[in-house]
């Protein structure tokens, strides 16, 4: 006789987003705003029950732009217990508008090889066609696969497994925002059963830093433009730049004197605005190019997108790192 086998635990956090959002009781022309917690979540898909065991956290409840770093560090610390009380694998539920950015923090800062999966929702519960339901028990099946184990952090939204590392909301409203432009998605589901297609290289681990997060600014150049927002920089208190530069990272001559004098003082990072593939290091030789920039102490970011070089950045610069230490992890990550 065999015995029949139960289903591995999986434990889903939820912190607000549309995914939670509802209309509070009696004022339905006031908008939704988050509301529900990962019980209710749970609840409402009941084909989870054939997934998993499911356990629950409501860990924060806000629209994710209201999410910080000492969020995340906490909630890294929470998954890592998790995992040491015997979880399989992990589900964090938030807003779609930041999971290129928390996704990529928690890669960094949860040591364990098992599935984390981090999905939300385009259309609210209130809408015909809410897609929070099918993306949590998509996230929970990742969850609770052995495949999933090694990849790192993944975004499962539209029955795409997407690495942290590389996907990008796209889109302001289409269910299918979430694209990895540089590599495609790791894998789909398909019935409920998760396919591996692509498995990507280990990153490093920070540890969540126990003190305070140093302000980092995240600035986007464009045509024409002086360079005049980074004469406040340092005033305004922020401890380290990255800039999206234009194509395969380029500025304007006037801005590269602005940036170069900056990246005497404090770590400025290089990464592109097109949001995908990564910047250049060895072609352009013009005033502001690549080339020059890098050689007047720029880090380049690699295949890293700007809010992700500047998740990587704040987690160094809580760290302590100085400018070397900043690039050697830059280096790291892009090797
Ligand atoms: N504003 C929402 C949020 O990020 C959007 C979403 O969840 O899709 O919290």
């Amino acid at each position: 006789m065999t015995v029949p086998t139960r289903p591995p635990r999986v434990a889903v956090f939820s912190l607000g987003g549309t995914i939670a959002s509802t209309n509070s009781p009696g004022s339905s022309g006031a908008g939704v705003a988050p509301r529900l917690g990962a019980a209710e979540l749970v609840t409402a898909v009941p084909q989870l029950q054939a997934a998993a065991q499911v356990e629950t956290v409501a860990f924060r409840q806000c629209p994710s732009g209201d999410l910080t770093l000492p969020d995340l560090a906490a909630l890294a610390e929470e998954i890592t217990a998790r995992f040491a009380d015997g979880v399989s694998g992990v589900v964090v539920t938030q807003g779609t508008d930041t999971i290129e950015e928390t996704s990529f923090a928690l890669d960094l800062l949860v040591d364990s090889s098992r599935p984390v999966v981090v999905t939300g929702a385009m259309r609210n519960p209130t809408l015909a066609g809410a897609d929070g339901p099918a993306n949590l028990l998509a996230a929970v099946q990742v969850a609770a696969s052995p495949r999933a184990e090694g990849l790192g952090t993944l975004v499962v939204l539209n029955d795409e497994i997407h690495a942290a590392r590389f996907v990008r909301k796209t889109h302001t409203s289409s269910p299918s925002t979430f694209r990895s432009v540089t590599v495609g998605p790791l894998g789909w589901l398909v019935e409920g059963r998760p396919r591996i297609a692509l498995r990507p290289a280990v990153l490093p681990r920070i540890t969540p830093p126990a003190n305070g997060f140093p302000a980092v600014a995240l600035l986007k150049t464009w045509l024409g433009d002086d360079g005049r927002f980074l004469d406040s920089v340092e005033s305004l208190g922020f401890a380290g730049l990255v800039v999206e530069a234009l194509g395969g990272g380029h500025v304007s001559a006037q801005m590269a004197t602005s940036l170069e004098g900056l990246a005497r003082r404090l770590p400025v990072v290089l990464a592109s605005r097109t949001g995908g593939g990564e910047v250049l290091r060895e072609t352009y030789g013009f005033r502001g190019s690549e080339r020059d920039l890098l050689a007047h102490g720029l880090i380049p970011a690699g295949f890293l997108d700007g809010p992700k070089a500047r998740i990587l950045l704040s987690l160094q610069l809580a760290h302590k790192a100085d400018i070397t230490a900043v690039r050697a992890a830059f280096e790291e990550i892009n090797r």
